[in-house]
């Protein structure tokens, strides 16, 4: 529920807004905007009288937010959300960023010459996970704490943010120690303890989308990080499971302006996962781009061939910077921007 204050209205009487919905047993946010301020009302369980709100001076009306998600909506907050990532770096503006990085952390050289290539490139975030969520229990799965130590030198070398996932809530706190963005993985997306726990952490979360979650369920999922105080939260459409064999998973970049209407959040889109494909991860990274998604994650390696995870769909370095050219011009076309960068060291 928002109960918006009339134009003009004074701080005693958003405090007392404040007050009552306290008093009434629930969390007040309040929300300045540029015309107006809104007081948010969090976790209404459908008790709430509003009538008593409605009532109380300097109160204009009283919003019932229509949408099972609340603070994820657009209803509740017309604005975009800007998660600021650090180094100048933020997501949901008019920069569109660019996180690459290989699937997994496999050596110290793999990921500081991943590290190089990438930035060279234009990445500002790198990819790379310590923890991997594989299908067999027979398959690489990470190397756990010593790749957030591999991460963190990346970081000291090129200046690029890191993004790394979390697959549990212990693991979470290893992660949030150390990375600029906490990913949440298309598995977890309904790992209702680890969103929760993500939601205390202070850390912008990356959160994927479930392979057979539809869009009502993904912005479900990113309620539950805000709704533990989390703000910082960016959406990612990584492809759902169909019936057609010929892709790793259908790449729904249609999510992208559906969300975007829908919520405040960014949403950027995981072409690697969503196609599974070497040769189909350009062109439909180039499409995410052209569709609106505030930033596209791009897995890359230094030798794919040798990759210990998703080696098939993990571009070469020179694709990579290819790619990046590319949506450079398709950035522009639309009246956007791909991030660039900051200096080493700035
Ligand atoms: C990944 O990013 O390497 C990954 C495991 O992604 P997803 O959770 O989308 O499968
Ligand atoms: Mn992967």
């Amino acid at each position: 529920m928002l109960i918006v204050m009339r134009h003009g209205a004074t701080t005693e009487e958003l405090d007392r807004v404040v007050a009552v919905i306290k008093e009434m047993g629930y969390q007040a946010r309040p929300m300045p905007g540029a015309q107006r301020t809104a007081v948010g009302l969090v976790g209404n369980d459908g008790r709430v009288d509003a009538s008593r709100l409605e009532g109380l001076p300097g109160v204009q009306e009283v919003i019932q937010v229509s949408k099972p998600y609340k603070q994820v909506s657009r209803e509740w907050q017309a604005e975009n959300t800007v998660v600021r990532l650090g180094s100048g770096v933020s997501v949901g503006g008019t920069d569109v960023i660019a996180i690459a990085g290989p699937c997994s952390v496999e050596s110290e050289k793999q990921i500081i010459e991943s590290a190089h290539k990438v930035r060279e490139a234009g990445a500002v975030v790198l990819r790379g996970g310590a923890w991997k969520p594989r299908s067999s229990p027979y398959s690489f799965q990470g190397l756990g704490r010593p790749a957030l130590k591999l991460l963190a030198r990346a970081r000291e070398e090129t200046g690029l943010l890191i993004c790394t996932e979390a697959m549990d809530p212990e693991g979470l706190n290893w992660v949030a120690e150390l990375a600029d963005i906490i990913q949440i993985g298309a598995r977890n997306m309904q790992n209702f303890s680890l969103l929760k726990a993500a939601g205390r952490s202070k850390k912008p979360v990356l959160l994927k989308r479930g392979m057979s979650a539809t869009i009502e369920e993904l912005l479900l999922s990113a309620e539950y990080l805000l709704a533990e105080g989390n703000h910082d939260v960016i959406l990612c459409e990584r492809g759902i499971r169909g019936f057609d064999t010929a892709t790793r998973n259908v790449f729904d970049l249609t999510a992208i302006p559906v969300v975007h209407k829908l919520s405040h959040l960014p949403i950027i889109a995981d072409p690697s996962h969503g196609t599974g494909l070497r040769e189909k991860v350009i062109p439909m990274a180039r499409a995410a781009v052209a569709a609106g998604a505030d930033g596209i994650m791009v897995e890359v390696h230094p030798d794919p061939t040798e990759a210990l995870s998703d080696g098939a769909q993990s571009l070469y370095p020179e694709q990579f910077a290819q790619l990046m050219q590319e949506v450079r011009v398709i950035a522009d076309v639309i009246g956007r921007r791909m991030a660039e960068p900051a200096p080493v060291g700035a």
